[in-house]
């Protein structure tokens, strides 16, 4: 939820929908405690002062530093998936900490577009892990554009199984990153062409050939274990 401009005032929060259900689900009653968040970094500890099914009070007790973001946000690009394999890639790209999920139409993509409901519905898988992972952020899944009309501030990679570079010989913390991964037909070698003269890396993720929705995490996993 919005959180006041001013915790120290003490103020009161209400809560409906789907958040009531959630602190439901979770059996909480007037005088427990728990943590709220905004999505955009800021964190509180509260107190449900008042809890009916269709309405929560919370009183806000203190601000909290919130957990730390990376160094410099990360933005993943992945291609259009089957079926509902995009769920799982931005459930677990946000606990791995990315900042933005853009969808990415390419052409040897099969799903070329997407709709409104699957993009609202990514959105929430977002917000719930967010929830679980602890994040007071969460990322935003924008709607696909076209390969070409990406574009990055800082950093590019692309994840392509025929290079030999790798992620951590490139990667530094002083400007946002963009990690790129391709469908279950892979970035065409005209895609990858037109990415590497517009500045993107290539990167390989060991000699093993993984599945589309692998990649990302392959890539966001490697970032997560150098700790930030
Ligand atoms: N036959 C496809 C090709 O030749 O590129 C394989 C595509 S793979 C199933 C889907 C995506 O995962 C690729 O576009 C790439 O971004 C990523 N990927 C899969 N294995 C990889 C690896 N070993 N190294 C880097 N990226 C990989």
């Amino acid at each position: 939820p919005e959180l006041p401009a001013d915790l120290e005032a003490g103020p009161e929060l209400v809560l409906t929908g789907g958040e009531v259900r959630h602190l439901g689900v979770m059996r909480l009653g007037a005088g427990d405690p728990l943590l709220v968040f905004d999505g955009r970094g800021r964190e509180a500890r509260a107190e449900v002062t008042a809890l009916d099914g269709l309405r929560a009070t919370l009183r806000l007790v203190e601000e909290l530093p919130g957990t730390p973001e990376t160094p410099q946000p990360v933005t993943l690009a992945v291609a259009l998936l089957k079926g509902d394999k995009l769920a799982d890639v931005v459930r677990a790209a946000t606990e791995l900490g990315v900042a933005r999920i853009q969808l990415l139409v390419t052409q040897h993509a099969d799903v070329r577009d997407i709709g409104a409901n699957k993009l609202a519905r990514l959105n929430r898988v977002a917000a719930e892990a967010s929830k679980q992972s602890r994040r007071a952020v969460t990322p935003e899944v924008l709607p696909p554009v076209p390969l070409a009309a990406l574009t990055w501030e800082g950093q590019a990679y692309v994840a392509h199984p025929y290079v030999h570079d790798l992620l951590s010989s490139h990667l530094h913390w002083d400007s946002p990153v963009t990690l790129l991964t391709g469908p279950e037909g892979g970035f065409s070698e005209s895609e990858m062409e037109a990415l590497l003269s517009r500045g993107a890396q290539g990167v390989v993720l060991g000699p093993r050939i993984l599945r589309a929705e692998t990649a990302p995490l392959a890539l966001l996993g490697a970032i997560a274990a150098t700790g930030v």
